[in-house]
C-alpha cells in the first residue's frame, strides 16, 4: 500500500490550539517528523507506537538539513507508512512547507495539508493585541526578519510604512535593530507602539512593550527568550486593557500530569481551563490480568449470590471488572449486592453502568475505605474487591479486623510502566509541578524518567499514600485537602503561589 504524508500545523504552543483535524491525523500516524517549535503538549499526542524523528534543533549541530528532512519524508512514505510532518504554527507561514512538498510531488507521493494556527496571529491574541482593529488599521502584514544568503533583507520598508497596517515580524529578534532602523528611516513615527512577544501561548509567555524608537534599547536591557515575534502598530497599545492570559489563576504554571492514558484528559482539562500549560505523560497503563481464572471464579460466585459487597478502588478497576462480567453474563449477576467506591471518580465510573455506589468513605483513600466499610457492613459479610495486582495492603488489613468478614482480594489488572519516548524533553527543570493521582502514578513517573533528579520535583498529590511515595523519592510534596480532582487543582494553585513561579 502506498504511504502518504500529512503536513500538519501544530499551532504556536498551547496544545489546545492544535486543530481537530491535525489531532485526528496525528492519532493515526505511524511516523512523526517534528521541529523544535512543536510544543511538548502536542508531542504528547503522538501515539505510543509511532516512530518519532526530530528534524531540527534551534542550536547545536544534531539536526537534519532541509534536504535530509525532505528525503526522510519521501522514504517513509514510499515504505508505505502514514507520515505526519508536524510544524510549529501553520506549515505554510514561513514553515518551508512548500519546499518539503516538492520532492513528494516529483515522486507522486500523495499528501494533504492541515493548516495550523499561526503564531503571527495567535501570539498577539494571547497578549491582548488584536492584529486588526477598525479604529487603528486596515491591514496586517507578516514579514520575515530572516536575511538572504548575501545578508541583505528582502523588505521594502517604505511600502510597509505606507500601508499604515499592523506589522508582525517572525524570526526577527536577531534583526531587531535593523528592522526598527529600517522603519524609522522610511519615515515611521518613532512613537509608534511596538512589542516583543516571547514564547507566546505557553506558560512562559512574556510581553515587552515600547515604541519603534525605544524597542531596541528596552530589549537590550534583558534577555529575550525565543521564539519571539515583533509587533509594530497602534494596536499594541491595547495590550494593557485586553491582556487576559496572565490573569488566569494558573497562568505561568507548567504542570506535568501522569495518569493512565484513558483518564488523563479530565484532570488536564481542569488545569488548562485555569490557565496552566499541561504536559501529559501517559506513563502508566492498566491492562487486564492475562490469566482471568480467579476473576471468572469470582464472577461465578457473585452470580450465585456469593457476595454481599463489591468494593472498587479505581475507575479502571470498575471498567475492567464490568467488561469481564458482561462478557460472561450480564448485570443481573449483581442481584442485590451492595457497592462501595473509594471516591467520586470511581463512583462516576459505576454510573456509566447505571449503578450508584451505596457507600463512599469520608476520606478517599484505601485505609479509610477499609476502616469505614468494616463498620458499615453486617458481621459475616462477604466482600469482593476486584482491583490492581499491586493493591494497597492497608485496605485489606483494615477489613480483616472486622467481625468475621470474608474478603476476596482479586487481581483484575496490572499496571504497566512505560519509559517516556522523550523523557529528556520532559526534564523537570522545565516543569513547575508534577501532579499525582495515585501512588502508582508516582512509580510510573519515576520509571518514565529514570535519569531525572527527582529531588527537584514539586509534587502535588491527591492523598497521603501518594505523597509518601513521592517523598520516598525525595520530592517536595503538597497534599490536596480532599481526594478529588477539584481539590487537587486547588492545591496546585496554592502551591504555585507559594513557590512564586513568576519571579524573574
Ligand atoms: N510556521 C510558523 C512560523 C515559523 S518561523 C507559524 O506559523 O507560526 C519561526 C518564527 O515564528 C519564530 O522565529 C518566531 O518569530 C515565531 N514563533 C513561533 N512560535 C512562537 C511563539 N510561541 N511565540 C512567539 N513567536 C513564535
Amino acid at each position: 500500500m502506498a504511504g502518504k504524508v500529512w503536513l500538519v500545523g501544530a499551532g504556536p504552543g498551547d496544545a489546545g490550539l492544535m486543530t481537530l483535524k491535525g489531532r485526528e491525523v496525528l492519532r493515526q500516524a505511524e511516523v512523526v517528523v517534528y521541529d523544535a517549535l512543536v510544543s511538548g503538549g502536542v508531542l504528547a499526542m503522538i501515539p505510543e507506537g509511532a516512530k518519532r524523528i526530530y528534524a531540527g534543533k534551534r542550536s547545536g549541530n544534531h539536526f537534519l538539513r532541509q534536504e535530509e528532512t525532505n528525503k526522510v519524508l519521501l522514504e517513509e512514505a514510499l515504505a508505505g507508512r502514514r507520515v505526519v510532518r508536524l510544524k510549529g504554527g501553520d506549515p505554510f507561514v514561513f514553515g518551508r512547507g512548500g519546499e518539503e512538498l516538492e520532492l513528494l510531488v516529483e515522486h507522486g507521493v500523495p499528501f494533504e495539508i492541515v493548516p495550523g494556527v499561526t503564531s503571527a496571529f495567535a501570539v498577539p491574541a494571547y497578549s491582548g493585541i488584536p492584529v486588526t482593529h477598525r479604529d487603528y488599521c486596515a491591514s496586517v502584514h507578516i514579514i520575515t526578519g530572516h536575511r538572504r544568503a548575501d545578508h541583505s533583507y528582502d523588505i521594502d520598508f517604505d511600502a510597509l510604512v505606507r500601508t499604515r497596517g499592523t506589522l508582525v515580524f517572525l524570526m526577527g529578534i536577531a534583526a531587531l535593530p535593523d528592522l526598527m532602523n529600517g522603519l524609522l528611516a522610511a519615515g515611521m513615527d518613532p512613537d509608534m507602539p511596538a512589542a516583543v512577544l516571547e514564547r507566546g501561548t505557553t506558560s512562559r509567555q512574556r510581553r515587552v512593550s515600547a515604541t519603534v524608537g525605544t524597542l531596541e534599547r528596552v530589549c537590550a536591557q534583558r534577555v529575550i527568550q525565543t521564539p519571539a515575534i515583533i509587533v509594530v502598530g497602534r494596536v499594541c497599545a491595547l495590550a494593557d486593557s485586553f491582556g487576559w492570559a496572565e490573569k488566569r489563576p494558573l497562568a505561568g504554571v507548567r504542570v506535568l500530569v501522569t495518569r493512565p492514558r484513558e483518564l488523563v484528559s479530565t484532570l488536564s482539562d481542569m488545569l488548562r481551563e485555569r490557565g496552566a500549560e499541561v504536559v501529559e505523560l501517559p506513563a502508566i497503563r492498566t491492562v487486564p490480568v492475562r490469566d482471568m481464572t480467579n476473576v471468572d471464579a469470582a464472577i461465578q460466585r457473585l452470580s450465585r449470590g456469593g457476595y454481599d459487597w463489591l468494593a472498587f478502588t479505581s475507575p479502571s478497576g470498575v471498567g475492567i471488572f464490568f467488561d469481564r462480567l458482561i462478557a460472561l453474563r450480564d448485570l443481573r449477576a449483581l442481584h442485590g449486592v451492595k457497592l462501595a467506591a473509594i471516591g467520586q471518580g470511581t463512583q462516576k465510573a459505576l454510573l456509566k453502568y447505571g449503578l450508584r455506589a451505596d457507600f463512599l468513605p469520608s476520606v478517599y483513600d484505601g485505609e479509610t475505605l477499609g476502616r469505614e466499610l468494616r463498620d458499615v457492613c453486617a458481621p459475616g459479610s462477604r466482600i469482593l474487591i476486584p482491583r490492581a495486582a499491586i493493591g494497597n495492603p492497608e485496605l485489606i488489613a483494615e477489613l480483616e479486623q472486622g467481625e468475621q468478614l470474608s474478603v476476596d482480594d482479586v487481581a483484575t489488572y496490572d499496571t504497566e510502566y512505560a519509559v517516556a519516548p522523550d523523557a529528556e524533553g520532559l526534564l523537570l527543570a522545565d516543569v513547575d509541578f508534577a501532579v499525582f493521582t495515585s501512588a502508582s502514578t508516582v512509580r510510573g513517573f519515576a520509571a518514565a524518567v529514570p535519569d531525572a533528579d527527582l529531588s527537584k520535583v514539586n509534587a502535588v498529590c491527591i492523598g497521603r499514600q501518594t505523597a509518601a511515595e513521592a517523598q520516598k523519592r525525595g520530592m517536595r510534596t503538597w497534599i490536596a485537602e480532599k481526594a478529588t480532582l477539584e481539590a487537587l487543582v486547588k492545591q496546585v494553585e496554592e502551591a504555585a503561589k507559594e513557590i512564586c513561579i513568576n519571579e524573574e
